[in-house]
């Protein structure tokens, strides 16, 4: 049995058997001069024509610059979109079930439940990496995809490399890969080696890097096979004109990107190093992304009095291996300024109150 036959089988049946919308646009080809097929306003204004389903030029633009073929590009409202629909279209409800390592990204968890797939979760080791043991633990049958999310959020860290290969090549199931962050990574993407994985999913967005997160695009790339499954399912006018020619523009200077994403790093170095300065702060985690995880006294009361302050920045202390953790996004120099600022007058007033009592 070939191994693309096995990708097959682990879509749901009732996909497989699926067959999807069609609009009469799909069944032409060709320049036409006369819409009046899809019961749109005729008068011209700039969006009173459907997008186009498939995305092909932008999905052409971005191909040149991820060096993935444009069938094997599947574009979404968000990488939340690409998360749901994998799940969707792999997991069936009630029975099947995803494996998460903890802590991570909440989408996966929150996606899955709302398909009613349950979800395994295995913990990080104490530095965040893969518990290869115990993840061979968690993988049953009913296991059919695995979220791994590199750099992880919130630690901040790539996975192990070897780990994910090893995954690659021992399970069954899907990888799926969320590079939300990779571009403030020293690692490279795993997209390099679809051809070689047809079990692997590499999620990656326009929201972070790329400044564009109001226009909600997310980029899958994965093997024609399973691109076909998600265009199969997915709404037919998911991406909206305006966001296909907006993004199509922001490829045009990929440089703007390259510029940010060099501050953005230049920074985080700046601030990992003033946080770890400040006594009220005990470890700052090493980061590849554009945010920094710190463990810090009285997290939660820090929280809330940034907070109060006019900052805010996200609360992990409840989360599992994150106790007594805050995680900051890394702006711009006068926000990080500012923040470090506010919470050296925070750290000092709440020294003084325990001196206090
Ligand atoms: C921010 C983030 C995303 C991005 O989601 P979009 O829907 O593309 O905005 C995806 N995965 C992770 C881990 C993230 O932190």
């Amino acid at each position: 049995m070939s191994i693309k036959s096995n990708i097959s089988e682990l879509v749901r049946p009732n996909i497989r058997d699926l067959r999807p919308y069609a609009s009469a646009r799909d069944e032409f080809r060709g320049d036409a001069a006369v819409f009046l097929d899809a019961n749109e306003n005729p008068y011209p204004s700039p969006f009173n024509r459907y997008p186009d389903p498939l995305q092909l030029s932008l999905k052409e633009r971005i191909s040149a610059i991820k060096h993935v073929p444009p069938a094997q590009i599947f574009l979404g409202n968000g990488s939340d979109e690409a998360i749901d629909l994998i799940i969707r279209a792999f997991c069936e409800p009630g029975r099947d079930a995803i494996l998460i390592p903890e802590p991570t990204y909440g989408m996966y968890s929150v996606c899955a439940g709302v398909n009613d797939v349950a979800v395994k979760r295995v913990l990080l080791t104490q530095t965040y990496d893969l518990d290869m043991s115990a993840m061979a633990q968690a993988i049953d049958d009913a296991t059919k995809v695995i979220f791994l999310c590199s750099p992880n959020n919130p630690s901040g860290n790539l996975l192990n490399n070897d780990s994910i290969v090893k995954l690659l090549e021992e399970f069954k199931g899907l990888i799926v890969i969320d590079e939300a962050y990779i571009d403030f990574a020293h690692g490279t993407s795993f997209a390099m080696l679809l051809d070689k994985y047809p079990n692997l999913v590499v999620l990656q967005t326009f929201s972070k890097a790329w400044g564009l997160a109001g226009l909600r695009l997310g980029m899958c790339f994965a093997s024609d096979f399973i691109i076909c499954v998600l265009n199969k399912i997915k709404y037919p006018y998911n991406i909206s004109s305006q966001t296909q020619q907006l993004v199509t523009k922001a490829l045009e200077n990929e440089e703007q990107k390259n510029q940010w994403v060099r501050e953005i790093l230049n920074e985080r170095a700046k601030l990992t190093k003033a946080l770890k300065a400040l006594e009220a702060v005990s470890v700052v985690y090493p980061s590849d992304a554009n945010f920094v995880l710190a463990k810090v006294n009285n997290a939660p009361e820090i929280y809330r009095d940034l907070m109060g302050m006019g900052t805010i920045v996200r609360d992990r202390s409840k989360v599992v291996l994150c106790e007594g953790c805050l995680r900051i996004t890394v702006g711009t120099p006068d926000e990080n300024a500012l923040l470090i600022e506010q919470l050296k007058k925070l750290t000092k007033e709440i020294r003084t109150n325990t001196d206090k009592i």
